[in-house]
Order: structure tokens, then sequence, then C-alpha cells
């Protein structure tokens, strides 16, 4: 059972342990309040945080630890061809979650990433800000949306799904169980998006990481191609090896 489901139904028991306490011994009803601040802050920070896998599971890290594995979301984009020449040169396969109208308007960075050895996963159809307020079958049609596109360009269909901005709920919980998708996390949020210095970001990087990890990056951040090849070398003096996340995982990459 997920934690949200288990938290849920502590959650209701405390309130009749309360009321029960109240009308039966005068309790305070101070007790409410909190357990109620309780639950309201552990489903925001579970929304917030994908690593707690508390509406949905997903694979946050891999247990073999002399591999890492590079993630890009939001491609393709304006630094995906960069990035790409770059892992090129450095031989690492990597995985790219893909917003479906960015594969719509450029196929044919698409088809490069699959052609060199890189993982297409499905990052939704359009990443709105609001994507997280849809239903359950409103999110299924824009993964579904994704897929198709993806495999319209490089005939095969994803099966590795990385949630908009990593946040979850009950209604995308459905969506991906629905549309047999497997959810990626990360164990390394890199916070690229944000990055003003490329030597803080690389040194912050460096700091954190550790085997077994899934890095997160953007492939539309110029700052993200600055540090890669550093990145790449430096990680690999710290003893790790490159792996595509899905190898990294086991688990397969298209259905
Ligand atoms: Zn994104």
């Amino acid at each position: 059972m997920r934690p949200y489901r288990i938290f849920t139904i502590l959650f209701l028991f405390s309130l009749l342990v309360i009321d029960y306490a109240y009308f039966m011994w005068g309790a305070s009803l101070w007790w409410l309040a909190v357990s109620i601040t309780i639950y309201v802050s552990a489903v925001v920070l579970g929304t917030i945080f994908i690593r707690w896998n508390f509406f949905l599971p997903s694979l946050n890290k891999s247990s073999h630890k002399n591999v890492v594995a590079l993630t890009f979301d939001d491609g393709p984009a304006g630094q995906t061809a960069a990035i790409l020449d770059i892992l090129k040169a450095e031989g690492v396969p990597a995985a790219f979650f893909s917003i479906g109208r960015h594969a719509a308007a450029h196929p044919d960075l698409v088809k490069r990433w699959d052609a060199e050895g890189h993982l297409v996963g499905n990052h939704s159809y359009g990443h709105s800000f609001h994507f997280d307020w849809k239903s359950a079958k409103a999110m299924s049609r824009e993964i579904e949306q994704t897929n198709d596109t993806i495999r319209s360009i490089i005939g095969k269909k994803p099966k590795t799904f990385r949630p908009p901005y990593g946040v979850t709920n009950p209604n995308l919980a459905r969506a991906v169980k629905r549309t047999g998708m497997v959810s990626i996390g990360w164990s390394l949020r890199t916070f690229d998006t944000a990055a003003k210095d490329p030597k803080e970001l690389l040194e912050r990087i460096l700091l954190k990481v550790e085997g077994g990890d899934i890095i997160l990056l953007h492939d539309s951040m110029p700052v993200t191609t600055e540090i890669l090849t550093a990145l790449i070398k430096a990680v690999r003096q710290k003893g790790y090896t490159f792996a595509r996340v899905d190898k990294m995982l086991d688990i397969d990459a298209y259905a």
C-alpha cells in the first residue's frame, strides 16, 4: 500500500480517536488542529518530493554502486544538439525525457537521440504549469499523445515517464498505472534551471554525486552544456562509469 493510503487511514483514525476523547473526557480540540496540520503538511511534501514515493512508486536510484545515469528533461530544446555532441565525444549514454509537443516540433533531434544510443522517455505532452490539476483521464491522454508522437518518429513506444516538475498526486498515480508507464524520478537534483554560475553548479553536483545516482539535468539550459564535459570527466575521475538509466535499473525502455 502506498504511504499516501496508509497516512490517510491513520489520519481518519486519529480524527475518530480525537472526537471520542473530546466527547468522553473533554480532551482539547487542539489535537484536531495538530492532526490536520500534520496530514496536510505530509500530503504537500509528498506531492513535491518524488523520492518519497508517496502517491506512486518511482524509480529514483540504482543499487549499483559504481554507475551513475545522466537524464535530461524538457527537450528537444535549445541545447539538445550541443549536449548530444558532447555525449558523443565522451561516449556517454543518457536519457532524454521529452515534452511531446517539442518532439513533434523537432523530430530530427528525437531521431538523433535514438540513433546515438540514448533513451527516449515521456515527460507529458504540454508540460503546462497546470498539469497536476488535470484529471487522471486528461493526464493519461497527454502521456499517450507523447508516446504516439515519439513512436511516429522512432518507431518505438516509450515506457518510461518522468512527471513534469517531479510533482506527483493521486490522479497522476492513476494515469501512470493506466498507461502502463514506469515513473522515473531522480536522486540528485542539480537545480540547473536556476543556476547562475556554472562553477558553482558543477561544484554542487560533484559534492553530492554518489554511486547509483540518477542525475536530473535539462537540455534547455546553456549552463548545463557549459559544465557537461567537465562534469563527465570529474565523475569518471571519482571512479564511476555512466550507464543509461533503463540499463542501470534493469527495466524496459520501450513497450
Ligand atoms: Zn520538466
